[in-house]
């Protein structure tokens, strides 16, 4: 090997640094809201590992295994992505849905193959065109949520090229996760769906309603959550089904039936205070940006809280809605929104 006088020393030392480092070669960050499992399938890529094998390095046989990943937060699985990654556990914590509040509201990991049937993850096309390095939303698991609040379009839960659901688990080619597994189309190419201000406008505040009673923990204790998986009997389109049981579509059509009718079955609470607080995210539609940063703030601070207290409220749910009238009342402070008074 000829060498030269000039030749950098360090160049020697950052090889023996690498060989003796346990950190996997590329690491890549997490994004706003990025599911675990949306994580982990992008870690493998860009460390040249498909999936399907991916899930072997972790300890996994088969299946759904990033899906379950989300779910159950495997001690073994999570401390050798924290070992070989540097990000801490507590971060990969925040984007799992281990513990969740709204576990009810989450789409079953399964599929019937029915057309009117759930799948476990839904997507916006565009947002997936949209991203450096596409990824999957936390919130996009959920069976309330039915449209992109930034493109104003429907989401979708199958491919459009053969119908399959998305199923990046079982991937076993060196493909972005983007790509159907089934059939390789990509699903930023997927067309949408228009859905009315109206129908975004009740996603949104029932997803903000959720979140912040979730924060409280006044969800444990209300019948909200009855009431949300009751809507496809409830607005008559499909009897004795829950909601997460039906397709994306399915649960369009019942939310379109939906917001024609008043919003008092979603309003109506025996705490006073919490049909208050709904009714003010109802009328303050155009504020709801200011809901998701209080949302986010207090979220924060859940996450901040060791386990064992982390199911306790963070804050009372009067003190939450006496901020949030102040704020409505001093435009000057809806800038600044931060951190909630509480
Ligand atoms: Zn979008
Ligand atoms: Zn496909």
């Amino acid at each position: 090997m000829i060498t030269s006088e000039r030749a950098p020393a360090i160049a020697i030392r950052e090889r023996y640094q690498e060989v003796m480092s346990d950190r996997w070669p590329v690491i890549v960050r997490p994004q706003p809201d990025e599911l675990l499992s949306s994580w982990a399938h992008r870690l493998a890529f860009a460390n040249g590992v498909a999936p399907r094998s991916f899930g072997r390095v972790l300890g996994f046989s088969a299946g759904m295994w990033s899906a379950s990943l989300d779910m159950n937060f495997q001690t073994d699985a999570i401390n050798i992505l924290t070992a070989h990654t540097g990000i801490p556990l507590p971060r990969l914590f925040a984007m799992s849905l281990k513990g969740s509040p709204l576990k009810r509201l989450l789409l079953p990991l399964r599929d019937d193959g029915r057309r009117l049937s759930s799948t476990w993850l839904q997507f916006c096309p565009q947002c997936l065109a949209e991203d450096a390095q596409p990824y999957f939303r936390r919130q996009w698991r959920l069976a309330t949520r039915i449209s992109c609040p930034h493109h104003r379009c429907g989401l979708r839960d199958r491919c459009p090229s053969c119908r399959s659901r998305i199923a990046v688990f079982g991937q076993l080619e060196l493909v972005p996760q983007h790509f159907c597994a089934a059939c390789g189309f990509d699903l930023r190419r997927a067309s949408t769906s228009f859905i009315s201000p109206k129908i975004r406008s009740l996603d949104r505040c029932i997803h903000d309603i959720c979140r912040l009673e979730a924060i409280t923990g006044s969800l444990l204790t209300n019948s909200l959550l009855r009431s949300l998986l009751a809507i496809p009997d409830f607005c008559g389109q499909y009897p004795m089904k829950s909601l997460v049981s039906l397709s994306t579509l399915a649960r369009i059509r019942c939310f379109e039936r939906l917001a024609m009718r008043p919003n008092d079955w979603l309003i109506e609470d025996d705490d006073a205070v919490v049909a208050l607080w709904r009714r003010a995210i109802l009328s303050a539609d155009g504020y709801a940006s200011l809901i998701g940063l209080l949302a986010n703030a207090l979220e924060r601070k859940r996450l901040r809280l060791r386990p064992e207290k982390r199911r306790q409220p963070t804050t009372e749910l009067s003190t939450l809605l006496t901020a949030y009238l102040r704020m409505m009342e001093n435009p000057r402070r809806r800038s600044a929104p931060a951190e909630p008074a509480a």
